[in-house]
């Protein structure tokens, strides 16, 4: 199977409404031109300085997700081109993102990321903390941020039963925010849940962005 074979047949799976961002962390940019090539233009990275300069080498009509961890002192690399970053996990990166943003003279779209899994390992916000940054006078303040939608990982397991429950909840947050702090925002849309190995539960509880990697560019190797 190629890499286009492969996004076909993942998007044959996905209802009309979810995006799919192919997660090219690790792989070549002539191995993201296979998926560019087949028309594919959604790509994500979990790292600034492997994105920066994928951004330099590539073609500039892709959209570039960041999709993994940021820290604060690394978003200056990718402010200027980014289109979403799923990661925020602090008031603190969203106001270095805002700050950034600003320099560059644009908005940049963000999702608030969730913990959602058993793992502690997982980075994300409590729904408690990610409704006190939505309140927050600091979050009121910024001009160059726009929130869209949540992110979430679920557990690395096999239990179907809890990586679905998982993304219910993830669900039940994004509604219940959508409706306590975005009323009649249509910007505030997505829910990004479902990698390569829980895409098709994350599409059944509600999903609008998938993040598949390994499904669509084969396993990694690092
Ligand atoms: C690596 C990664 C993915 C994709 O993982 P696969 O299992 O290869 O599909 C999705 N989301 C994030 C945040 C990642 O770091």
């Amino acid at each position: 199977m190629t890499v286009a074979d492969n996004l076909q047949s993942i998007f044959k799976e996905l209802p009309e409404q979810v995006r799919l961002i192919a997660i090219s962390k690790t792989k070549t940019p002539d191995q993201i031109m296979e998926a560019y090539n087949a028309g594919h233009l959604d790509f994500g990275e979990n790292k600034a300085q492997e994105l920066l300069p994928k951004y330099e080498a590539l073609p500039k009509d892709i959209h570039w997700h960041m999709v993994g961890h940021l820290q604060s002192n690394k978003v200056k690399y990718i402010a200027p081109f980014v289109k979403l970053i799923h990661s925020i996990d602090s008031l603190k990166l969203l106001k270095t993102v805002n700050k950034e943003a600003r320099k560059n003279d644009r908005i940049i779209q963000c999702l608030l990321q969730l913990h959602i899994a058993e793992e502690e390992s997982k980075f994300g916000l409590q729904y408690e903390e990610a409704c006190g940054l939505l309140e927050s006078e600091a979050f009121r303040n910024m001009e160059n941020v726009e929130i869209c939608g949540l992110m979430g990982m679920a557990t690395l397991t096999d239990n179907t039963d809890q990586i679905r429950s998982e993304f219910r909840q993830l669900k039940q947050y994004f509604d219940t925010i959508r409706e306590r702090y975005f009323p009649g925002k249509a910007s505030f849309r997505e829910v990004s849940m479902g990698m390569s190995g829980d895409y098709r539960l994350a599409v059944e509880e509600g999903s609008t962005m998938v993040r598949i990697g390994s499904a669509i560019f084969g396993e990694r190797v690092k």
